[in-house]
């Protein structure tokens, strides 16, 4: 409990000084540096905590507290406690050993016993408590006595670093434990109450939470572990409740410019209804609706579409699309991966055909002399739809008049490229699609600023997978599956999972399962290998093989997670399933039992599994609903993991827990865009731009961030 102190090495030879009853006045705006207690720190040293003025400092909360509130009577230390003692030096000397080794020898005294205590090394310690000061001291016991403690000299006030719920803030080199705790109590004490409160008063009633100032004050210095849950609760809703502010204004922002009013009729609607071969699920109907409402709106759409795997959003995307082209518009459709890429344009494809929209794809491997032509006909008007990549970003590719754009997230695409392609149009509105469901907590925070649309239903007539987990050691049961519906004509995927940083590793590790397959348990199968080094052409001619029902099983990395979409397949075995996240592997599991047959998933696990893996993989055999599995996912793993190590560290407050606060989230976010709607300019609360810039810059731009 002590080693977290932060103090490396023995305590600060000059102990701190207990702030002067007259200070100066302290202005927030004042440099932290001037408190007592960081006079001697280098400025580089606070900067790198972020420290530069009180106010700063204020802002600099505790990573956690220690109570060290009740002290020990000395008659009652036990040999390896660690002691809060209180006591009177009764005498001290410097005791010099042969060899220039010299230690400082105090005795101390409390009503109950005497006890030792010893400095090395520190001689000039004995000069500053002479016989009758006051002290604390922090410490283990060793050997019947303290050796090298952290203390604190007593003069007219409580002490500070004992006989309370002390905090333990983030420290960095050349900022010591007591300095800091020293300058922030001395910063509240003169300052805490200077700052103003970024919450409206009318809220913090409605909510219940306290004034700024003294949950700041009992942050740091909690008078009971009852004030410091309070102060938390309040803090935790600000920071929730400033960030949702931040996206409110930003969705405002977006909101408030001008334009694609797309125009919309009956008969319109008719034409892109007799394109569709099924009748949409009222999901899917719910969504068109929101999305229509959006598009004939002369303000931009902004709106993320979720849904879970075959739930059916690109059939919802190419109404919104079919809209546009109607509207003599363009339209381009982002994806994450060329794969991906090739697979909307074939879906797109088959739903357009005999119809005179034109479409046209651009990849990273499309040929340059076919490149240049796709460019002129996008600039002149020629095409109408166009399905792509990251290519579709680079400078050179320009509109004659995009009006629409569906971006196919899948967790890649960074905010910031899809205001890079949004600027190709003249303010195009915008659908996200996201692969698999995010929960409601993240979606309101990274991608907060959109409308959201859920299609929370499957098409008729699909049987969810049979899901089993196997140990390794039964997986042959699986690959006798695979076996038995190849006999009877159809096809299984088996997925290696990606678990290197670098993909050369993983496609060995693919390669080699795939030679031991086909040696073993699949041989005499037609077997197909893809991975991430699988060479380009190879690739797809492998997935046409596949598709074209000409192999009977498919042996890949998560390559294959996207972008297959064969009716006959059945089988999906996930080796090593254990190293995947809970979405991905529902995400895998979409991609089987298209076709009305019964489906098969099984999740290999090596070794044997710990009692909380099993109970996480069988949260999978349990249930089908994708966004129950995301819930769980984020609930084990956490915001940073859930999108994937990229984006690592993005969605962590400081002081919230999207795990635990979702309640809060979603108070918080309702009454900041009230707030925003009511009183657009924020102008009713004084301290409330002020903070807003302190956390997110000038613009309050969040998208600069990521
Ligand atoms: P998602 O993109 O949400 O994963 P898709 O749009 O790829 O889902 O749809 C999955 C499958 O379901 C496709 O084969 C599609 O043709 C089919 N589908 C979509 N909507 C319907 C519907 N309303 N009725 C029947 N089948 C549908
Ligand atoms: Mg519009």
């Amino acid at each position: 409990m002590v080693k977290d102190e932060g103090v490396r090495g023995p305590p600060s030879p000059r102990p701190p000084k207990p702030p002067p009853h007259r200070l100066p006045r302290v202005e927030l705006s004042e440099e932290a540096r001037r408190l007592p207690g960081l006079g001697m720190t280098k400025p580089a040293a606070l900067d790198a905590l972020g420290i530069r003025t009180v106010k700063d400092l204020l802002h600099h909360l505790p990573r956690r507290h220690e109570d060290r509130r009740s002290f020990r009577p000395i008659a009652k230390l036990a040999e390896g406690e660690t002691a809060i003692v209180r006591g009177r030096v009764e005498a001290v000397r410097v005791v010099r050993l042969r060899g220039g080794m010299a230690y400082v020898q105090a005795t101390v005294v409390d009503e109950s016993g005497f006890l030792d205590v010893r400095w090395w090394n520190m001689p000039w310690l004995a000069k500053s408590f002479p016989a009758g000061t006051e002290l604390v001291l922090f410490g283990k016991i060793r050997k019947g006595r303290l050796t090298q403690p952290e203390f604190e000299i007593l003069r007219d006030e409580d002490p500070l670093h004992a006989g309370r719920i002390v905090p333990i803030y983030p420290l960095t080199k050349g900022v010591t434990a007591p300095a800091l705790r020293r300058a922030a109590f001395v910063a509240l004490e003169e300052a805490g109450s200077k700052l103003e409160d970024p919450l409206p008063a009318k809220l913090r009633e409605a909510r219940g939470l306290g004034p700024f100032a003294e949950a700041l004050r009992d942050a740091h210095f909690p008078p009971s572990r009852a004030a410091l849950d309070r102060a938390k609760q309040r803090l935790r809703y600000d920071e929730l409740f400033l960030y949702q502010l931040a996206l409110a204004i930003q969705r405002r922002r977006t909101r408030g410019q001008r334009g694609v009013a797309h125009k919309w009729s009956r008969k319109v609607d008719e034409r892109i209804r007799a394109r569709l071969p099924f009748a949409l699920t009222a999901a899917q109907e719910r969504a068109v609706a929101e999305i229509l409402e959006d598009l004939r709106a002369k303000e931009p759409m902004h709106r993320l579409l979720q849904g879970d795997v075959g739930s059916g959003k690109t059939a919802v995307a190419l109404y919104a699309a079919l809209v546009s082209v109607a509207n003599r518009r363009q339209v381009a459709f982002l994806a994450p991966t060329e794969i991906l890429a090739r697979q909307h344009f074939a879906t797109l494809s088959a739903y357009l055909e005999g119809s005179d929209v034109r479409l046209a794809i651009l990849s990273k491997s499309t040929p340059p002399a076919e490149r240049k032509e796709t460019l002129a006909r996008l600039g002149a008007g020629g095409i109408d739809l166009v399905v792509g990549t990251h290519a579709l970003l680079e400078p050179d590719v320009a509109f004659a008049s995009l009006a629409l754009v569906v971006v196919d997230e899948h967790h890649k695409f960074g905010v910031g490229q899809r205001t890079e392609l949004a600027k190709k149009g003249v303010r195009p509105d915008v659908l996200v699609m996201t692969a698999t469901p995010i929960p409601r907590t993240l979606a309101w925070t990274a991608y907060g600023d959109l409308d959201l649309s859920v299609i929370d239903e499957m098409p008729p007539g699909r049987i969810p997978p049979k899901t089993r987990i196997l140990t390794r050691g039964r997986s042959g049961l699986a690959y006798a599956k695979v076996r038995d519906e190849a006999a009877r004509g159809r096809q299984s995927y088996v997925v290696f999972p990606l678990v290197e940083e670098s993909e050369e590793i993983d496609a060995k590790a693919a390669e080699e399962g795939c030679a031991r397959l086909a040696k073993g348990p699949l041989s005499g199968l037609r077997v197909g290998l893809v991975t991430g080094r699988t060479p380009f052409a190879e690739r797809e001619a492998t997935m046409d093989a596949f598709r074209a029902g000409a192999l009977d099983a498919l042996v890949g990395t998560t390559v294959l997670e996207v972008g297959v979409d064969v009716a006959d397949a059945t089988v999906m075995v996930v080796e090593n399933a254990e190293r995947f996240g809970l979405s991905t592997l529902h995400q895998l599991r979409g991609r089987i039992g298209r076709g009305g047959a019964a489906s098969f998933c099984f999740l290999v696990a090596e070794g044997r599994l710990s009692e909380e893996a099993r109970a996480r993989l069988a949260v999978l055999e349990a249930t089908h609903d994708g966004f129950r599995i995301a819930e769980e996912d984020l609930r084990l793993r956490g915001p940073g993991e859930f999108f994937g190590a990229r984006q690592h560290g993005r969605w962590e407050f400081r002081i919230a827990d999207l795990t635990r606060d979702a309640g809060v989230l979603k108070e918080a976010r309702e009454d900041a865009f009230a707030l925003l709607e009511e009183d657009p300019k924020l102008s009713t609360v004084p301290g409330l731009r002020a903070e807003l810039q302190r956390r997110f810059g000038k613009g309050v731009s969040l998208y600069e961030a990521g």
